[in-house]
């Protein structure tokens, strides 16, 4: 292939998420009901929706590339200083930063087989290598992860908690424990995309200078603003003030900058989705009982359910989902993909799941 280098030549021509816009016109029809991206359905606090629209005429304006006032916000809702803090296009940008800056050719990364897959398309891009270990009873595994990451001398060490695709967690202390356990030369990638919709003591009490661990965070999920990509690195300054090397200074645009610093200061909203996501987990759970399934207990905004036999049944349950006009997905990899993943959804979302999955279970 011309032009491209022969690491881009040699990458695969994979794309880790099919949007619901593409599978719509690939299908010829739209979905009634989008439940597939873990997207927060309850919308976002209707104060960053009022500052954004007050600030649309503004868009000539670059943003700040500081992200000054949305750094030191988020300093001060965290109880650190600025300088541990980077903003990013969502956690998907940062962790592309923290590869560049921390991988180089034939670096290893530990990651659990299954795992939220970012990171994997990042590692592959900049020449690293993936070593995946497999979950253990639909958790990620963080003393096999550690384990791994002796054997093969990794760099970084990736583990969302709570986890996507299964919606499982780790109490805090399990992941203090493995911070403790880490090689020397290993970063500890926590990716806590899901945090605030988990239960209390499931985000570990880690100091942001501590030099072995980076924290990911992002507005795309409990705050709702999926579509603006802002997320957010907590870490150790000299980490944290790298990323102004490799990043893409206007990556974080003005409306994002404004809407998250609005989103943030709106407790009550982030209260009212905490309450919503809850009784929507409650809800697909009674569903999916009702049809003689079993949902895996989640601190998510999704829900990983089990179908009860391989995944190709589970495909196919999918694929009637899909027909039906209700947009899921599905976990990619064995033994996980006897789920299905339901994102939470409002009351109407979760009558249009009632209604297309009875016969979405006896597919032909
Ligand atoms: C959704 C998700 C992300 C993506 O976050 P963005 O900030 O939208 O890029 C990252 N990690 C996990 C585990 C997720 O489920």
């Amino acid at each position: 292939m011309p032009r491209l280098t022969p690491l881009a030549a040699g990458l695969p021509a994979t794309v880790p998420f099919v949007s619901p816009e593409q599978t719509e016109r690939d299908r010829g029809r739209v979905f009634t009901s989008r439940l597939g991206a873990n997207e927060n359905g309850f919308g976002p606090s209707p104060l960053a929706v009022q500052a954004m629209q007050g600030a649309a005429a503004q868009m000539w304006k670059y943003g700040d590339s500081a992200n000054h006032d949305l750094r030191h916000a988020l300093a001060a809702h965290h109880g650190v200083r600025p300088e541990n803090i980077t903003v990013g296009e969502g956690i998907d940008g940062l962790l592309g930063n923290l590869v560049r800056l921390t991988i180089a050719a034939g670096d290893r990364v530990v990651t659990s087989l299954g795992a939220y897959p970012t990171l994997n398309y990042h590692v592959t891009g900049f020449g690293g290598v993936i070593e995946a270990v497999p979950y253990r009873n639909d958790h990620e595994d963080p003393s096999a992860l550690v384990a791994k990451a002796r054997d093969v001398g990794a760099r970084l060490v990736y583990i969302a908690n709570p986890d996507n695709p299964m919606g499982t967690w780790h109490q805090a202390g399990v992941i203090e424990q493995m911070l403790d356990d880490l090689p020397d030369d290993a970063l500890l990638v926590l990716d806590e995309a899901y945090i605030e919709l988990a239960p209390p003591g499931t985000a570990p009490n880690i100091d942001a200078n501590d030099p072995r661990v980076i924290r990911l965070r992002t507005f795309s999920k409990a705050y709702g603003l999926a579509g603006l990509r802002v997320g957010y690195a907590i870490g150790p300054t000299d980490l944290i003030t790298a990323f102004d090397r490799v990043r893409n200074h206007f990556g974080v645009n003005r409306m994002g900058q404004i809407a998250a610093l609005a989103a943030l200061q709106d407790h009550a909203h982030l209260t009212h989705v905490q309450n919503n996501v809850a009784r929507s987990r409650d809800r697909i759970a009674a569903i999916t009982a009702e049809n003689g399934l079993c949902a895996l207990p989640s601190a998510t905004n999704f829900v990983a359910v089990d179908c009860g036999q391989n995944g190709d049944y589970t495909r196919a349950v999918l694929a009637q989902m899909l027909d039906a006009g209700v947009f899921l997905r599905m976990p990619a990899v064995a033994p996980m993909d006897r789920c299905l993943r339901v994102s939470c959804g409002t009351d109407a979302d979760m009558d249009l799941l009632a209604a297309a999955l009875p016969a979405a279970l006896n597919p032909r």
